[in-house]
């Protein structure tokens, strides 16, 4: 799940990217106005971070640019502690949530979840598809017959772009866009790599091949 952090305060992003990449987010980090509204614009995000105090500008005429050009992914907003006014142009110009600084990591990534999951339409921490339920906490899956397995950060982001939408074609330049982030370049053929081992955990059935097109999971295999 592709995520974008606009944060110019090194120190807070070298801690913060890192929690965001264990919670089972691939993350893009940019400390300036410009190229946020660029990369917002240009990639598939699922959520997103942003700051308000930029070098180059105001995060609300970020938010306002990436809202008034179809970019709609979710977005939390770090506000400093205390301004008020800060939140409220935030909601209106289309925030989701925010946050005031300084905060726990624990409490951002909760509530990235839970837009990310209204976004999606759903009520619940854990993705359900089919007779398997995916659960984001623990980045774990619980199996028809009851039996839960861990999965690897990697497994985890595969199976719950894959869940969130059953019944969907996901090529593999989709799917390597919500794995990866940009500074990343896996080799080709890592997606099939990491399908046959998920297969070997839900059944071949489940995670068919469209050829030419790419991946689906089926919720009622
Ligand atoms: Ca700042």
């Amino acid at each position: 799940m592709r995520l974008l952090l606009v944060e110019d305060d090194p120190l807070l992003v070298e801690g913060l990217a890192s929690q965001l990449e264990k919670a089972g987010f691939s993350v893009d980090v940019t400390g300036t106005a410009k190229a946020a509204i660029i990369l917002g614009e240009q990639e598939d995000y699922r959520a997103g971070v942003l700051d308000l105090g930029l070098p180059d500008g105001n995060g609300l005429d970020v938010l306002r640019h990436w809202r008034s050009n179809n970019a709609h992914f979710p977005v939390l907003i770090l506000t400093a502690r205390g301004d008020w006014q800060d939140k409220v142009n935030g909601l209106k110009a289309g925030a989701d949530d925010y946050l005031a600084k300084p905060f726990q990591a624990e409490e951002l990534i909760a509530r990235l979840h839970a837009i990310v999951r209204r976004s999606e339409g759903r009520g619940q921490s854990s993705l359900r598809a089919g007779r398997f339920e995916l659960d984001e906490n623990r980045q774990n899956l619980k199996l028809p017959d009851g039996s839960e397995h861990s999965l690897t950060g990697t497994e985890f982001r595969l199976l719950r772009c894959l869940m969130s939408r059953p019944g969907h074609v996901f090529s593999k330049e989709q799917l390597m866009e919500q794995l990866y982030n940009l500074n990343e370049s896996p080799s080709d053929n890592i997606i099939e790599a990491y399908i046959r081992r998920l297969r070997k955990l839900v059944g071949a059935e489940t995670i068919t091949t469209r050829r030419g097109q790419g991946y689906l999971f089926h919720d009622a295999p």
